[in-house]
């Protein structure tokens, strides 16, 4: 079988790297390497490749985008709302300061967290059951506190939405509406895993 994959220049590593994220195949490699080493290098992981891109489509089987259309501007203003009511009681009494807020289309994260305490909340969530935007505004706020995905970041998560396992787990479900949204790719720093 012939693997179609994106190409994604390596700037700093030497290695070929090959991942299955959202149903599609991204091959991180140097440069230098011909697409017909690439071809090769592909075709040698052909079983797992096609392992993960069958688990991928059970994973996302049957699920549909709860609003085909939304208001933009009254879901960004309903969100910033959201992160700031959730701030008050989740990282205010840390200490921590919010910074701007944005509401954007993100191709590669639903949300991002800045060491400035800059919130982005991708505005895709807008097609999403609701409670998941509330755990991506959970989850980015528990950032401003804990700026990594360390055991302190995810007990805090827990205090704010103990429902957390199960919101993480239905958001993944979605990613392949994330990687296929036709939408710049965004450099911010963080990604909700
Ligand atoms: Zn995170």
């Amino acid at each position: 079988m012939n693997i179609s994959y994106i190409i994604k220049p390596a700037k700093w590593s030497r290695r070929v790297r090959i991942a299955v994220s959202g149903g599609r195949v991204i091959v991180t490699a140097p440069m230098r390497i011909s697409k017909e080493h690439l071809d090769r290098i592909v075709a040698s992981h052909e079983a797992w490749i096609e392992r993960a891109i069958r688990k991928h489509e059970k994973l996302t089987a049957g699920i549909r985008l709860a609003h085909d259309e939304f208001d933009h501007r009254e879901f960004a203003s309903m969100a910033k709302a959201m992160v700031k009511d959730r701030y008050s009681t989740i990282a205010a009494p840390c200490g921590v300061r919010l910074g701007k807020i944005s509401v954007k289309k993100m191709r590669s994260r639903w949300g991002s967290c800045s060491g400035q305490g800059n919130i982005s909340i991708n505005l895709l969530l807008g097609h999403l059951p609701p409670e998941l935007l509330e755990y991506v505004v959970v989850h980015e706020l528990c950032h401003l506190v804990h700026h990594d995905h360390s055991k302190r970041f995810w007990s805090l998560v827990a205090a704010s939405e103990p429902a957390f396992k199960a919101r993480k787990a239905e958001l993944r479900r979605y990613s392949h509406f994330l990687a296929s949204a036709d939408i710049p790719r965004s450099a911010d720093a963080d990604m909700v895993k």
